[in-house]
């Protein structure tokens, strides 16, 4: 049987990666460096032996990536939870899952081809080279996973400057992603980060002439940051999404849904409704069925004034914040600081409020769930643009008249808008479609995946290769 040259290349390549001589240093195994100048030149090294490869290799590393992050979700959703002190074991395991199982890889990329008298002309999808990208710390090790799939998928090389309080999570799962591309007998370095991300060590990585993309996951100041740099980058920001209920939806169904997604890993994820606009004539019933489905009604306005003051606190320079000892944590024990003998079962805090409130205002990601009443869809909608505060990022509503749905849709253009289910289902969880952790929203790609970390190579032949 002859053996093609891409064959013999991986043959000679697993043989020489097999062979303790060639076996990479311990940093190198884990791309984890000191400083950010060597984790980038580890990376543009990489990228040099990723690029020559064929597709079908890139896909043996992202099956092993697949198949680490599996073998590890208990590891990397309690060390999630210990290290972050945010969120929930059992929701990061779904999280993980979800990244490992249906994040896309190399069949994301597609070709658009021309042919006619004058030839044939391809427009390929091809890698940036070395992607910088900044993660945050509400899904640290699903986005170093999810980012890596992608990024290698697409025949690039990244570089992770991840949130300060993730530092442990991220980088052991940086080190999976090199593990995996080792065991396939590629390099080390497909992903690598640095010791101890900072400002300066992100601002390293703005300037690298090796970095021609970045791409940031967190809020409005890491996405301005990168955005001012110079470079290309992708902004995947900060959201409020509002969930709408009109008078037609099925309410039980709207109250198990929203429920089920403003609680998953205790609203961490920037897609979670973070507060309801519910039309006054299915209000009580929405909030009585949201109750049976394990929300906590807090009525006593004093502990909604407590609660408010306990979650966004004022920032070093005196401006309004979510409290980071709060975000993340579990219903219970926001209730018990507030003298409510409550009991873990509980899932979120839910309470009426009027738009201005602040905690109806603010981007939480705490399951504490504000409710406010409408007069009527029309205004329910309006109110839910409002409150998206302009993000462009997602928006959800409860309704089985199609006008209604049509209009908001339209009126709150978002990247993501969910109708009649939880905001997970726009992640390809009880949804069609894939899933990621980072939906650009602010430059609008939308939900992130292999093609999104390509540049477009126009490829010309002229005067062959069209038979028709
Ligand atoms: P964060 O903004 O505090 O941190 C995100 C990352 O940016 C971290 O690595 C942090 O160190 C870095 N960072 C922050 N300010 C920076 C600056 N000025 N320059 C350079 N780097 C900077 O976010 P977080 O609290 O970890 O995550 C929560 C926020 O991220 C929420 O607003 C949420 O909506 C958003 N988010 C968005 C998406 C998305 O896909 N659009 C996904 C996850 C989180």
């Amino acid at each position: 049987m002859a053996v093609s040259e891409k064959e013999l290349e991986e043959i000679v390549r697993s043989v020489l990666a097999s062979m303790d001589a060639f076996r990479p240093s311990e940093q190198e195994e884990t791309g984890i460096y000191d400083t950010m100048e060597e984790a980038i030149a580890a990376s543009v090294r990489a990228q040099k032996e990723i690029r020559r490869m064929p597709l079908e290799f890139r896909e043996k590393i992202i099956s092993n990536i697949r198949k680490l992050t599996l073998e590890n979700l208990q590891p990397l959703a309690e060390m999630g939870v210990a290290e972050t002190g945010m969120g929930r074991v059992g929701d990061k395991i779904i999280k993980h899952r979800l990244v490992a199982e249906k994040t896309p890889g190399t069949e994301d990329l597609s070709t658009i081809a021309w042919s006619g008298d004058r030839g044939l002309t391809l427009v390929e999808q091809g890698p940036f080279g070395v992607i910088g990208a900044i993660t945050p710390s509400t899904n640290p090790s699903e986005t170093v996973l999810c980012n890596s799939i992608g990024m290698v998928a697409a025949g690039n090389t990244v570089v992770f400057n991840p949130h300060p309080s993730a530092i442990g999570v991220s980088s052991f799962a940086v080190s999976l992603v090199n593990k995996a591309s080792i065991m396939a007998g590629g390099p080390a370095n497909i992903a690598a980060t640095v010791k101890v991300p900072t400002l300066e060590t992100a601002s390293v990585m703005y300037k690298s002439p090796d970095i021609p993309l970045l791409v940031a996951t967190g809020g409005p100041g890491v996405v301005t940051a990168v955005l001012s740099s110079g470079k290309r980058a992708i902004g995947a920001g900060a959201g409020n999404p509002p969930v709408v209920v009109d008078e037609t939806a099925d309410i039980p169904h709207a109250a198990e849904a929203i429920i089920n997604g403003c609680t998953l890993d205790n609203n961490l994820p920037c897609i979670a409704e973070k507060e309801v606009v519910a039309v006054a004539s299915i209000a009580d019933e929405l909030i009585d069925e949201m109750q049976k489905n394990g929300a906590y009604l807090l009525r006593d306005q004093d502990k909604i004034a407590k609660l408010a003051e306990m979650a966004v606190v004022p920032n070093k320079s005196g401006k309004m914040t979510v409290s980071r000892d709060w975000v993340g944590r579990d219903a219970y024990k926001f209730l018990r600081a507030l003298g409510i003998d409550a009991d873990p079962s509980i899932r979120c805090i839910i309470f009426e409020a009027p738009e201005d409130h602040i905690l109806v205002q603010t981007e939480l990601m705490m399951p504490i769930l504000g409710i406010v009443r409408a007069k009527n869809a029309q205004e329910a909608m309006e109110m839910g643009v409002r409150l998206e505060h302009g993000n462009r990022h997602s928006a959800h509503m409860h309704s089985k008249n199609i006008d209604n749905l049509t209009k908001f849709g339209q009126m709150i253009d978002t990247a993501i808008f969910v109708k009649n289910g939880p905001s997970y289902a726009a992640l390809g969880m009880g949804g069609e479609g894939f899933p990621t952790f980072t939906i650009a929203s602010r430059t609008g790609e939308g939900l992130t995946s292999a093609r999104t970390f390509t540049k477009s190579r126009r490829c010309v032949m002229t005067d062959a290769f069209c038979i028709r």
